[in-house]
């Protein structure tokens, strides 16, 4: 058990003593124990857990270097010593080799101001074992420089004799790597961003979802420490160009704060560094004392002085800070204070106790992300961890779910009220640690309600059901999400992403709704589906003007925007990129668009596919006129049959009736057709009688489909096949039903046809 945990249920024996006294009297006479003597033992007893240096004063091993500072310490008077504290950064240490190229006696015979030291070699050090090889990688990190000029008046002579194995000068930088918390997050948020893009919005039906990308790889650790160790450790991958690319821009994320220079720096007679802070300014290591600095409580930050860390102006809540570490400032007493083995005896660290508490499963509640992953959260018991009331915890998925309630006998439920343990650590979500199983602590357990371990079938939010991350048909892995598979337009949750991609700008064009202001619209019940923002009332614009940070001008905008695009109308293939359907990207809808023309023609062959493949025929393929279309996919027309089956179909009615969709030229590939068997009549191009003519179909062709006609028009010589009657056209054929069209092109002079002669 740890220590923390022996201090969660503490506090909670302490709370149950002072609610329930009479139960206290009678035990303490049962087990004969004192009250004082329970606790005397374990007081303060996790408060510093972490002193590496301050333990072991009295070793006399300590390197060389403390034996060499006397000469320069007045040990006799009464010195102040400052003392700097540092934040400790939660990450993966790393210790970083420098080394002169010349030998040092050239250097000093030179007459040099300056010695120049490289990075020879960088290593991580595991816990004082000999760490991996890591100098590659470590040269693409920022805050590591390549090359370190140095004062040579704060290099004593007599250091040189301990260091020059090889004759050179040396020193060693050891600091901490770390992935700054909010490039974590990104990361985080690109990975399902590049989820949805790939599996939403693709031309290219061949990517997979789960495509192995460095990103996955990185997210998929659970917090920013682990996610740097895993790029810092991450071989170079041994083809791809892309994945190379990917690697070092997953490097360039990574920082890199020195704690410490060892042993190698010491001041000769005018000591050019004295403190701490002057080792930072020589050497241009940021670090986190130095960075601490910059953000002054008055705001005033120093200038930048190195370029080799251009991001080091980071404000400490970005990183996870573990404890702090309170360090001697003087290096004269640094010097004469020396090191033991693993670490410095002039710096003490204190690490931050981490708060856990006990408390009660009453629920496990399942939450939809914007992603549509399936987050389950713990719904607790009140407890007070630090000042916070917590009443519910992350469980992350359900597959750790399983592994820390499952308990012993991997459980698929668990009885209401079973004792938890969960755990705050800063301003970090509380997490259930684990289940607390045994005889003494169930107590007030509800033997007879249970609570499922185990993941919905269906989504909460929208009843569609769900899907893993993986292969694997069950959440049990750890790590693996599960997640809604339903359309993201119907799931509440997962729709702020969908209208943010039907108002982008290549679809519906709407501007000033970013992902927060759709939130906004959502919560507040101005927006459900893209085609309200086409319907709002007169009155509730007003009210979207008072919304939180919105005001008259923005509301006045949106509302601009919203009746612009009303106005003016939309092209068919924007219409089509707006519904978000699944492969259809940008290109792809244009090809869609080219082959119906009109979005009536469109929603027709949504609806009749919907409809005809219920009965099963096996020669029915759906779409017939995008079969034979270059650049469209069997992967793609699953795709629009999915979604025409969906009630995604009646939002896309809906948007289509209150806007103006305009219509495209339909366009038949050449090469496509001459597979059609219709093609074989036509081979001879000289044949062609409505060489370059508009040709406009309007009506019923009396059996054949619209595209059929429209093939045959191409391949008599028809330039295009436009779906609506201008001065341009050159001929519109008509049968029964030909109605307006008909009328425009006598209006207009145009040659008509019957349906009848033209077939
Ligand atoms: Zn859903």
């Amino acid at each position: 058990i740890s220590d923390d945990e022996f201090d969660a249920l503490v506090r909670r024996e302490e709370e149950l003593e002072q609610k329930y006294p009479e139960f206290l009297h009678a035990w303490r006479i049962e087990s004969g124990l004192d009250q004082t003597a329970t606790r005397s033992g374990r007081i303060g007893s996790s408060l510093v857990s972490s002193s590496s240096s301050s333990s072991s004063s009295s070793s006399s091993s300590s390197s060389s270097s403390s034996s060499q500072s006397n000469d320069n310490t007045n040990t006799n008077t009464l010195i102040s010593i400052s003392i700097i504290t540092e934040p400790k950064l939660d990450g993966v240490s790393l210790s970083l080799h420098y080394e002169t190229k010349e030998e040092f006696s050239s250097i000093i015979d030179d007459d040099n101001d300056e010695v120049s030291l490289d990075l020879r070699w960088a290593s991580t050090r595991g816990d004082g074992k000999i760490g991996q090889d890591v100098t590659a990688t470590a040269k693409q990190i920022s805050g590591i420089p390549l090359r370190i000029q140095l004062p040579l008046s704060s290099l004593s002579s007599s250091q040189l004799h301990n260091n020059n194995v090889n004759k050179t000068f040396a020193i060693e930088v050891r600091g901490e790597v770390v992935l700054p918390r909010s490039e974590f997050l990104r990361l985080q948020l690109e990975r399902e961003e590049e989820n949805i893009t790939t599996t939403d919005n693709s031309d290219n039906t061949n990517k997979t979802v789960n495509s192995t990308s460095s990103s996955t790889t990185i997210t998929s650790f659970s917090n920013s420490r682990n996610a740097a160790s895993g790029i810092l450790l991450r071989k170079d991958p041994k083809n791809p160009e892309e994945e190379q690319i990917q690697s070092n821009e997953l490097r360039s994320l990574l920082q890199f704060y020195a704690y410490d220079i060892s042993g190698l720096l010491q001041p000769r007679d005018n000591n050019r560094i004295n403190t701490h802070r002057d080792e930072d300014d020589s050497t241009n290591l940021a670090t986190a004392t130095t960075t601490a600095t910059k953000l002054n409580k008055d705001g005033t930050k120093r200038q930048s002085r190195s370029s080799s860390s251009p991001k080091s102006e980071y404000d400490w809540g970005d990183f996870d800070v573990d404890g702090c570490v309170h360090k001697v400032s003087e290096a004269t007493i640094k010097a004469a204070m020396g090191y033991s083995m693993k670490s410095p005896k002039w710096a003490v660290a204190h690490k931050f106790p981490a708060q856990s508490a006990v408390s009660r499963l009453l629920d496990i509640v399942v939450q939809v992300g914007r992603t549509g992953a399936l987050t389950p959260v713990a719904i607790l018991e009140p407890v007070e961890v630090n000042g916070v009331t917590i009443q519910r915890a992350t469980l992350h998925n359900f597959g750790h779910l399983k592994e820390i309630l499952g308990g012993d006998n991997d459980d698929d439920k668990i009885p209401k009220y079973e004792p938890v343990l969960i755990r705050r650590a800063g301003d970090v979500i509380p997490q259930v640690i684990k289940r607390i199983q045994g005889s003494d602590v169930d107590v007030g357990v509800d033997k007879d309600k249970w609570i499922s371990l185990e993941p919905p079938k269906s989504c909460p939010a929208c009843g569609s059901p769900v899907t893993y991350d993986t292969s694997s048909s069950s959440a049990s892995s750890i790590g693996q999400v599960t997640r809604c598979n339903g359309p993201p337009l119907l799931c509440p949750p997962r729709a702020v992403t969908s209208l943010k991609h039907a108002f982008s700008r290549d679809a519906l064009d709407i501007t000033g709704l970013s992902e927060s202001r759709i939130q906004q619209l959502m919560d507040a019940d101005f927006l459900r589906y893209p085609n309200d923002i086409f319907q709002m009332e007169d009155s509730k614009w007003g009210d979207i003007a008072a919304l939180p940070g919105w005001g008259e001008k923005s509301g006045k905008n949106l509302r601009g925007s919203s009746e612009k695009v009303a106005t003016n109308g939309i092209t068919l293939s924007r219409f089509i990129f707006s519904l978000g359907i699944r492969h259809v990207g940008k290109h792809t809808s244009e090809l869609v668009a080219s082959s119906y023309g009109t979005v009536e023609a469109f929603l027709v062959a949504l609806d009749t596919a919907a409809q005809e493949n219920t009965e099963s025929s096996e020669q029915y393929r759906p779409f017939p006129q995008l079969q034979n279309k270059l650049g469209i996919g069997p992967v793609m027309v699953e795709s629009l049959l999915a979604f025409s089956k969906t009630a995604e179909l009646s939002a896309a009615k809906d948007l289509a009736e209150s806007l103006n969709v305009l219509e495209e030229d339909v366009v038949v590939d050449e090469d496509s057709s001459e597979t059609d068997s219709l093609s074989t009549e036509s081979t001879n191009k000289s044949n062609q009688p409505w060489k370059g003519f508009r040709v406009v179909f309007t009506g019923s062709l009396d059996g054949m489909t619209r595209s059929e006609a429209q093939r045959i028009a191409k391949q008599l010589g028809a330039k295009s096949t436009p779906g609506s009657v201008s001065k341009s056209t050159d001929l519109v054929v008509y049968g029964e039903k030909g109605g307006k069209k008909l009328e425009q092109a006598q209006e207009l002079g145009v040659t008509t046809m019957y349906a009848q002669d033209f077939i």
